[in-house]
């Protein structure tokens, strides 16, 4: 037992899903050669003029909905001055003390004594800036800048230091991601850098108030790492305590490689930054109308959904958790469903063959089938046209066409045997060729039924319909 609790707190950006850049008309598409998205503006050459983008606002609003946090009727945009040579003005429009919107709070799940509980996190804030540009440093001896990124929208969302673990700050960004995902205000993708994530870490004497001096851990690009960022580092920090040192407060990068936290600078301080209001735009006035018919328009969040799958649809919640693991598998579920009418059948039919072949990317996800091929294709073992095995061989077949589920069972000349004389004839051969087997049913090991029920389906391929061939069993073997 450490004598120490961990504290966490986590600054996330996040990239909003606009078209073009927050304040000017570039493109935000990502993979193009270098520096070929970049106008006056957004390499900051002198007199070009920033212009806001209002769906960045929008999108930005709708975040802060869904974090809970109240959206002020008044912010202002503020200059961050520094020098970096991914940042061709020398400063960031950033919010500063007046932010967008504040006191929202996000719930987790975490295990308390091995069952799940809520737990609430605060969101101090969420403000608007722009991304900086790209440095890259494995071209050889030269390193190279990509200001493609210069100037995307971003949401920053700065969480209270409520956490108390490297597993709940990595249950804290899927809940934050999945949510923002849900929304479409961002593509969660922490690969390309459009989710990411700082994590401060401090510890502190378990029951004291005061809390430890903090690292900044800076831009942890997977969720993996961030477990591993904090966990290295909260035990760093109990040995430096331990050996009656300090911490110091700074900025520590993640050596994913050496699987350790170094040293990247002592923390800059928000006086270091000399904060100004951007004197190119106005303050950004947002009426209660606009507010309002943004949650007008808000999607139904992912944990809504989930409830609402086991309330309204009979899903299981592990069931539920499956089928929302992306909005598209969600929307396709949904789909399929209502067309077809049994939720349960489809949930379970998309969970065991659609998710194995979908390729997910981002906020787009690719499909082998439709919903109404996977519909369509219940519905012929609803008719007893078809058994559930077979449906299983059609699906394989119907993946990557355009055809319906009919055509292929006819193709195939697939039906099934629903004839008792076929039947029968079929139990009575399985009967006579295991005597034993029989005896034993008869003498009352009931299971044995199961046994017979097996070699019948396999003695005719799966085609024979088993309801069937479960009665005319139980009646052979009287
Ligand atoms: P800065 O940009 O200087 O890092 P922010 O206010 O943007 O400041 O973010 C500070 C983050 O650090 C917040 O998420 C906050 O919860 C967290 N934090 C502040 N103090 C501590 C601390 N002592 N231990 C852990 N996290 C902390
Ligand atoms: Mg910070
Ligand atoms: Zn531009």
């Amino acid at each position: 037992m450490s004598r120490y609790e961990a504290v966490i707190g986590l600054e996330v950006h996040a990239q909003l899903l606009t078209k073009t850049k927050a304040f000017c008309a570039c493109s935000t598409a990502f993979g193009a050669p270098p520096n070929t998205q970049v106008c006056p503006t957004c390499l900051g050459l002198p007199g070009a003029l920033p212009v806001l983008n209002g769906k960045a606002v929008e999108l930005a609003v709708r975040a802060a909905i869904a974090l809970n946090c109240t959206v002020l009727r008044e912010s202002i945009f503020a200059r961050k001055n520094y020098f970096y040579p991914d940042l061709p003005k020398g400063y960031q429009i950033s919010q500063y003390d007046r932010p967008y919107s504040e006191h929202g709070h996000l719930d987790i799940a975490v295990s308390a004594k091995g069952s799940e509980a809520a737990k609430r996190v605060g969101i101090t804030r969420a403000h608007m800036e722009e991304d900086a540009g790209k440095n890259m440093h494995d071209k050889g001896d030269v390193s190279i800048v990509d200001l493609n990124r210069s100037g995307t929208a971003l949401v920053e969302i700065v969480s209270e230091p409520d956490l108390r673990s490297a597993d709940e700050a990595a249950e804290y960004l899927k809940t934050l991601r999945e949510i923002l995902v849900f929304i479409g205000v961002n593509d969660g993708n922490l690969e390309e850098g459009s989710f990411r994530c700082d994590a401060n870490v401090s510890i502190r004497p378990v029951g004291q108030e005061k809390l430890g001096t903090r690292a900044e851990l800076k831009n942890i690009n997977s969720f993996k790492f961030v477990r591993e960022a904090i966990n290295y580092e909260i035990a760093r920090q109990e040995g430096v305590l331990e050996a009656g040192g300090k911490v110091v407060q700074e900025t520590r990068g993640w050596d994913e490689r050496a699987g350790k936290t170094f040293s990247m600078r002592s923390k800059e301080e928000a006086q270091d930054y000399r904060y100004f209001p951007e004197p190119d735009l106005p303050p950004l006035v947002l009426s209660e109308a606009f507010v309002e018919s943004v949650r007008a328009t808000m999607p139904e969040l992912p944990q809504a959904r989930r409830e609402r799958f086991v309330r309204d649809h009979g899903q299981t919640p592990y069931a539920a958790q499956v089928l929302t693991t992306h909005p598209e598998v969600a929307r396709f579920y949904e789909e399929a469903a209502a067309l077809h009418g049994d939720f349960v059948k489809i949930g379970n039919f998309v969970q065991a063959e659609v998710l194995r072949d979908v390729h997910t990317q981002g906020l787009s996800a690719t499909f082998t089938v439709t919903p109404s091929q996977v519909a369509e294709l219940l519905q012929l073992v609803d008719k007893g046209d078809i058994s559930g095995k077979q449906a299983k061989e059609v699906y394989a077949k119907l993946v990557n066409t355009k055809k319906a589920a009919a055509e292929i069972v006819k193709e195939l000349g697939m039906q099934q045997v629903t004839d008792p004389a076929a039947i029968d004839e079929v139990c009575k051969r399985m009967i006579d060729a295991n005597p034993k087997q029989a005896e034993a049913y008869r003498a009352g090991k009931v299971a044995m039924l199961g046994y017979f029920v097996g070699l019948a389906m396999k003695e005719t391929k799966g085609s024979a319909n088993p309801q069937m061939v479960n009665e005319a069993l139980k009646r052979l073997l009287c």
